[in-house]
């Protein structure tokens, strides 16, 4: 059933459980049978990726009755050791052992011992990598003996190997930042042979980034943003002007500004001699940044964050030859990029190592968003020139800002950033991704991108993606509308993007709200539907931009709410049962009130009229109350909630 039919029968049902009259205090079970949960959802898995999985439980012990005779061999590179440090944390939490450390020199075949990464040993026990190429992300995990080997090629697959190691002896799988499941207690060690590689190896993190937990960070597959890309003045988007300030460069050299000083003049005005001392003095203060941060390999080279371009005559010549003035922008970078490349190799040379991996990323823009290719009949694109090809290390940062994303991009509605996203993507291999995920003009609105997001990963990896990052609500520490479902399903899937959406929907309700998973994903489902619905009624009014927002009876019935709070009711309800002996008790109860917030804000902002005014005064305060403990903080990206509670005369 392709979406529209299917958005619009459970907007019927949705329609009928108005039409009813059903909802509000007490209804619930009725309405629990009148609203169908959307069901088939798109879905174009990605299947044939490497994830090789043999595991077979033996009776192998591993701790038992808090010791084990295992011990942890590790080495050198901090990316080993942090891997080691996060086994030897996360076993103890469950089994209450704490591992330790031997040094290679005690390694024996017929040991225990639990190798990171050190070739030697792994030869010595007679083994060999699979044949495999496993990138920087993926990992080959195997049991020897009773040793246990935890093996990659790059630095960012010792991050993978473990999660895939705790997921495997613990049964972990950490479903936020504040619910970690254990289904195991460690007392055996399976038999593995594992080799993996994450479809998509570098996702950054797009909601609560600030406040985010490094542990779970780091076990849900996340990549550091704080470590992804240089910054300069503490920022790592739009740098040129950053790199080459005006006031530092302007008297010297006019001709590397436009006219305005706003932007760069990717041509240095048609002259060649500028064009070369311009890339050349970028690259040497670059290269002084790459320096001082010896484990960053990326870097941004990009656009100041303006709707201008330069318009003198060889950048309009250029613009016209190409057919787009982001022609110039890659010829520039590509020519810096190989200084940095060449500085890269002298250090190298001059001190014995190896040289060091760094991509340079240009952005794809404002007035340089348009690639310069042509489009074949066959649907592919070809470059209009040679010239415009982004070397091996120079990425391209496309971020489809006017997309659409209650729909995802195999949809008719986003067919233009697809069709950018491809055009792109035949110009670089290194292609990152900025999409969104939420409503930037109301941060306290459900925005339905659950499913679309899982989906535009996929469309993602079919467009040669190196990084993706889904931007939500960054700047708060917790988000209502069912925003940590985005959380867990985005990095879940970014790993294997042959995952069912559906299931993980499931698998996230039973272990996120413990005994309310039941009212919760009723809640929710209807949400998703109703949103649906919403399509349908107001194909005008609703677009599905991420400033479009929905305020209102029409949109948000006050029935439908409060049948909503009513589920939401029941949720406390089935938690406060295991008020005395659930040990995550305040955690889902925590989970239930995240839900609660958006129905509360619209019955205060849009329903006062049915209430009296001391009731209202409680609600506000009541509201506020749970927003300061939660860490809601913003009413949408730019207004915290301080201004709302003065308005509400409560501050
Ligand atoms: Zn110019």
């Amino acid at each position: 059933m392709n979406r529209k039919i299917k958005a619009l029968c459970a907007g019927c049902l949705s329609l009928m459980l108005l039409l009813s009259g059903c909802g509000g205090k007490g209804t619930g079970d009725q309405n629990a049978s009148a609203v169908k949960p959307v069901e088939d959802y798109v879905s174009h898995k990605v299947n044939a990726t490497l994830h090789q999985v043999s595991v077979t439980e033996s009776p192998r012990p591993f701790v038992v009755n808090g010791a084990s005779d295992y011990k942890l061999i590790v080495a050198e590179g901090a990316a080993n050791e942090t891997a080691a440090d996060y086994t030897q944390r996360y076993v103890e939490r469950v089994t209450g052992c704490r591992l330790e450390y031997a040094e290679a020199s005690q390694f024996d075949t017929g040991g225990k011992f639990i190798v990171f990464n050190d070739a030697d040993l792994f030869k010595k026990a007679g083994l060999t990598m699979p044949a495999v190429d496993l990138d920087s992300t993926g990992y080959y995990i195997k049991t020897s003996g009773d040793n246990v080997f935890l093996m990659t090629q790059q630095d960012f697959g010792a991050r993978y190997a473990v999660i895939a190691f705790l997921k495997h002896v613990l049964g972990m799988q950490v479903y936020g930042q504040d619910t970690f499941v254990y289904t195991k207690d460690g007392t055996t060690l399976p038999d593995m042979e594992i080799t993996e590689k994450p479809d998509i190896g570098n996702i950054l993190l797009g909601n609560w980034r600030d406040t985010f937990s490094a542990d779970a960070l780091y076990l849900m597959g996340y990549s550091d943003y704080k470590t992804q890309f240089l910054s300069i003045q503490n920022q790592d988007n739009h740098t040129s002007l950053l790199y080459l300030p005006v006031e530092t460069y302007y008297q010297e050299h006019p001709a590397w500004f436009s006219a305005q000083k706003d932007q760069l003049c990717y041509t240095a005005g048609g002259d060649a001699e500028e064009l070369d001392a311009m890339t050349s003095e970028a690259a040497r203060v670059m290269l002084e940044n790459i320096m001082a941060n010896p484990n960053i390999h990326a870097g941004q080279f990009t656009m100041a964050d303006t709707w201008t371009s330069c318009q003198c005559q060889a950048c309009n010549d250029s613009a016209k030859q190409y057919g787009t003035r982001s022609a110039a922008v890659i010829q520039f970078t590509n020519m810096l990029s190989r200084k940095i490349q060449s500085g890269l190799q002298k250090y190298a040379d001059e001190n014995g190592t190896e040289k060091r991996d760094f991509t340079l990323y240009l952005m794809a823009y404002h007035k340089f968003v348009e690639p310069p290719v042509v489009k074949n009949s066959d649907g592919t694109y070809t470059p209009n020139d040679p010239s415009l090809v982004c070397d091996e290390d120079v990425g391209v940062i496309y971020a489809p800002i006017e997309a659409k994303y209650i729909h995802n991009f195999y949809e008719q509605e986003n067919v233009d950033s697809a069709e950018m996203m491809k055009a792109w993507s035949t110009l670089s291999s290194k292609m990152y991704y900025w999409l969104y995920q939420t409503n930037y003009a109301g941060y306290l609105y459900p925005f339905d991108s659950w499913d679309s997001d899982v989906e535009n990963l996929r469309f993602c990896y079919e467009n040669k993606v190196d990084i993706v990052m889904i931007q939500g609500q960054h700047n708060m520490a917790c988000s209502t509308g069912f925003t940590s479902l985005k959380v867990y399903t985005d990095s879940l899937a970014a790993m294997d993007l042959s995952l069912s959406y559906q299931d993980m929907v499931n698998d996230f309700f039973q272990n996120y709200y413990g005994a309310a998973a039941a009212p919760m994903q009723q809640y929710f489902e209807e949400l998703q539907s109703w949103m649906r619905y919403l399509e349908q009624a107001y194909p005008v009014e609703y677009t599905g931009d991420i400033y479009n927002l929905l305020v209102g009876e029409n949109y948000w019935p006050r029935e439908m709410l409060l049948h909503w709070q009513d589920l939401i009711d029941q949720a406390y309800e089935a938690l406060n049962e295991g008020k005395n002996t659930d040990p995550n008790y305040e955690i889902y109860m925590n989970h239930v009130k995240m839900e609660s917030i958006f129905l509360r804000y619209e019955l205060i902002t849009s329903h006062s009229g049915i209430y009296s005014a001391e009731q209202i005064l409680q609600m506000k305060q009541s509201f506020k109350a749970d927003c300061i403990a939660l860490g809601i903080t913003h009413e949408y990206e730019q207004r915290e909630l301080t201004e709302v509670y003065r308005d509400w005369g409560i501050s």
